[in-house]
């Protein structure tokens, strides 16, 4: 391995930004860097840059170029709709959301508690699976929105999100979903779907970081929460991140085209990963439900062993992956996520997210095939319970 080899299994995390995204927004940085709210044509022309980007993504959707808020990232956009949904009802001060959502939405549910909101937080079985039927029971004559992920960002599970859109239509009450990691991976068509709100992030589909997106069903209500200028319709002030919209609609485009191209290839690829790791190492069992989940992602727990350990030494041969969400990598304690599945914390302490993209190889699988068991067995081996547990190694 060269030093700057780096065999890359953290997609879910953030994706490399792709040379045709970055081919298009460079201009916006070197010469077309004009203020699209200006009216000379070095400003206007920028300005179109921006209508054509709201076209791109709004394509992705299945929406009109109305309905798209662009905004600075996917928490942004959770936290937005939240907002959005409580002040625009007064008189509803309850949310009901899941207990595996991303922390965007748990710590603002959690701060929404301490303003005097109520939040349910409806829980998961042991394959990460929501019971709808709860959901259902859940909703009140003062529920100001529900918010359920599309799929989740540590198992890939993914959540019926028709048939909850159709309750909430039936009892009345706004529908927001955290789309995040689903572009290029799952259709993303909102009137399908039948979503009021959905939030995305440019960065999880090969755009930069620090670009976002709400989508907004027309005659939702809203309520603006970045107040200043008129951009975004009057929704959201701020002179706009222009080369980061240009990107984003570009790599929307790309996102579309990848559902039919990518997703089959990459689907095999997780899948010959998997099973490549479960047979040649004993004691390792799949977090989540096997389907419906992303196509990408895996999530492996290794009896008795511990992630950050494992990662470290990932990490010395060159490999990324991740403990859970990136944003609590760096604390010991165990996911929420797996948490709500029913998992003990040492069961959750060996878990191991690995996640690919359209840029993952065959030859990064081998090399992960390869150095993966010997990385187990040599921790098992080190561990206090060493002697219960074993690895078998076979050709990848
Ligand atoms: N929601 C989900 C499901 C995510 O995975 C992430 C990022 O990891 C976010 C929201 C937050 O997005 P951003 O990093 O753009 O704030």
């Amino acid at each position: 391995m060269s030093d700057e080899t780096v065999y890359y299994f953290d997609n879910n995390a953030t994706t490399r930004v792709a040379p045709e995204v970055l081919e298009a927004l460079l201009p916006f940085y070197t010469q077309q860097w004009g203020n699209p709210s200006s009216a000379y044509k070095f400003g206007s022309h920028v300005g179109d840059a921006v209508a054509e980007a709201r076209e791109q993504v709004a394509a992705l959707l299945n929406c009109d170029v109305k309905e798209v808020v662009f905004t600075s990232c996917g928490t942004e956009s959770n936290n937005a709709a939240f907002n959005n949904a409580l002040l625009s009802q007064p008189g509803r001060r309850h949310i009901v959301t899941t207990a595996v959502e991303h922390s965007a939405n748990i710590k603002f549910g959690q701060t929404l508690e301490k303003r005097g909101c109520e939040v349910t937080w409806l829980p998961v079985d042991s394959l990460g699976e929501l019971d709808v039927h709860l959901l259902h029971e859940s909703i009140r004559e003062d529920t100001a929105l529900v918010s359920v992920m599309y799929a989740n960002n540590e198992t890939g599970v993914v959540f019926p999100l028709e048939e909850i859109a159709a309750i909430c239509r039936s009892k009345g009450v706004l529908f927001h979903t955290d789309a995040v990691q689903t572009p290029g991976k799952l259709p993303l068509d909102v009137c399908a779907l039948g979503v009021d709100f959905l939030s995305l992030s440019a960065h999880k589909l090969h755009a930069p970081k620090g670009i976002g997106l709400l989508y907004c069903r027309k005659g939702a209500p809203w309520q603006p929460y970045v107040m200043g200028g008129g951009q975004e319709m009057g929704r959201r002030g701020g002179t706009e991140n222009v080369a980061g919209m240009v990107a984003f609609g570009r790599a929307s485009k790309l996102a579309m085209a990848g559902l039919e191209n990518d997703v089959p290839r990459i689907r095999v690829l997780r899948d010959r990963m998997e099973e490549g790791i479960m047979s040649s190492i004993s004691e390792v069992t799949r977090n989540g439900a096997r389907e419906p989940r992303l196509p990408n992602t895996s999530n492996l727990s290794f009896a008795g062993c511990e992630a950050e350990a494992i990662l470290l030494m990932l990490d010395r041969d060159g490999i990324c992956a991740s403990s859970g969400s990136a944003c609590t990598t760096g604390s010991l304690a165990p996911s929420h996520v797996l948490t709500a599945m029913g998992h003990t914390p040492e069961q959750s302490i060996g878990s191991v997210r690995l996640s690919l993209s359209k840029y993952t190889t065959d030859t990064e699988v081998d090399y992960l095939l390869k150095k993966l068991p010997p990385i187990i067995r040599n921790l098992r081996k080190a561990s206090p319970k060493a002697a219960e547990s074993t690895t078998q190694e076979v050709s990848p």
